[in-house]
């Protein structure tokens, strides 16, 4: 191969083959391309010393030397990739893992029973044989694995690399992720899953990659990340964006899921969406939520509001207006504490689409102090494997990828 000859006889050669040598290192794909007259004046040598250098570094000639130089470029081309990421997004009943080369392109994606109740134990090795499994289908033997990231649901400690408490799994004041890095020898990193969603979202979703956005899932909760120049924002004790308990209602307001009165979870969760509406057919038998629920055996399901409002239902109307009023106060009190270029909305109830973002702008627009703090409200696109990308992330971003 030219180039690890050139290197290997380098100190051997005379000055003027040095500049030749030190052209076609510098240049090599211009360097198939010349002839010898061509390469003489580039380098300001003569025809005589490019021949000369080719025969030093093993070459019969100039064209001998061509070809063993197309050689090492399509080596490097080849080269195998060095390294992988494994990303683990660990929910209550499933976990997703997802395997990364260096380069963050997809290799591998599973989800697998997160099997939380046999034990931290059997969790862990479930995910290893996993992921041992998904390498071995992508035809990869012994892989490097450079970093593992786990994204887990509850509090995490960022400074000690340990979980504080999580809800569901009894894996308290330890860090998941330390058997699987230890098992593939890598170091390994762990956040909460709102964290890891929104490091997802920046990274991997189709809004493009805005190093300011905050990521909200409206789920059963109120779900919250901040992305601040590209980096998960955390805060003190990694307890920073919890919107789900910024007080919207400072007097007498309803009782969040927490137990305190007028946070934003106590109108914008799942949960406060379900009691509201529970609350309205009790008054109002005219409205389509009770054949809604009668089709679905008796079971609520938050969608029906949605679908009601755009039937025109006037109790789904307005439960879906009351809804999106409190939605906007959380969502304005974030652009005017962090001036992002983008909020991205998830979970289940932004599948309503334009139906929740079209009033959603509006009213931002008109409760924002200025135009400037104002920013777009888009849905998010990566559903639920936002975490598992996320994780993939960090887990590169932290060993400075
Ligand atoms: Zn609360």
């Amino acid at each position: 191969m030219a180039i690890e000859n050139i290197r290997q006889f380098y100190d051997e050669m005379s000055k003027a083959e040095k500049r030749v040598a030190d052209f076609m290192i510098e240049h090599p794909e211009e360097t198939l391309d010349l002839s010898i007259a061509e390469l003489a004046k580039k380098s300001e040598t003569s025809d005589a010393t490019v021949i000369r250098m080719c025969r030093h570094i093993g070459y019969s000639g100039f064209a001998q030397m061509k070809l063993g130089l197309a050689g090492s470029l399509a080596a490097e081309l080849k080269r195998p990739v060095s390294g992988y990421l494994i990303g683990i997004d660990v929910g209550g009943t499933n976990t997703k893992l997802m395997i990364m080369n260096e380069q963050q392109e997809v290799i591998a994606k599973r989800q697998i029973a997160t099997r939380g109740e046999e034990g931290y134990e059997t969790a862990g090795d479930a995910m290893i044989q996993a992921i041992d499994f998904m390498f071995t289908e992508a035809g990869i033997e012994e892989p490097n694995v450079l970093a593992v990231a786990m994204g887990l649901p509850g509090t995490v400690d960022k400074e000690k690399n340990q979980t504080v408490w999580l809800s569901k799994l009894h894996w308290d004041g330890f860090n998941p992720a330390e058997k699987i890095g230890a098992y593939y020898n890598a170091p390994s990193f762990i956040d909460n899953d709102a964290n890891i969603n929104a490091l997802g979202e920046y990274a991997f979703g189709s809004n493009g990659k805005n190093d300011n956005m905050v990521l909200i899932t409206l789920g059963t909760g109120v779900g919250c990340g901040v992305i601040i120049n590209g980096k998960i924002y955390g805060g003190a004790s990694n307890m920073a964006a919890e919107l789900g308990h910024m007080i919207v209602d400072a007097y007498d307001g309803d009782i969040c899921l927490c137990g305190r009165r007028g946070h934003l979870e106590a109108y914008c969760s799942g949960s406060a969406l379900k009691r509201d509406a529970v609350f309205m057919m009790g008054t109002c038998p005219d409205t389509v939520l009770h054949e809604y629920m009668k089709e679905a055996g008796g079971v609520f399901e938050n969608q029906m509001v949605t679908r009601g409002a755009m039937a025109g239902d006037q109790v789904c109307l307005r439960l879906l207006d009351r809804y999106i009023h409190y939605l906007a106060v959380g969502v304005t009190n974030v652009m005017m504490m962090y001036n992002p270029s983008i909020i991205v909305i998830g979970g289940g109830l932004s599948n309503a689409g334009e139906l929740l973002l079209k009033p959603l702008n509006e009213k931002t627009k008109e409760m924002v102090a200025q135009e400037r703090s104002w920013c777009p409200v888009v849905q998010a696109t990566l559903g639920s494997e936002a975490g598992m990308y996320g994780a993939c992330t960090l887990a590169g971003q932290s060993i400075g990828l």
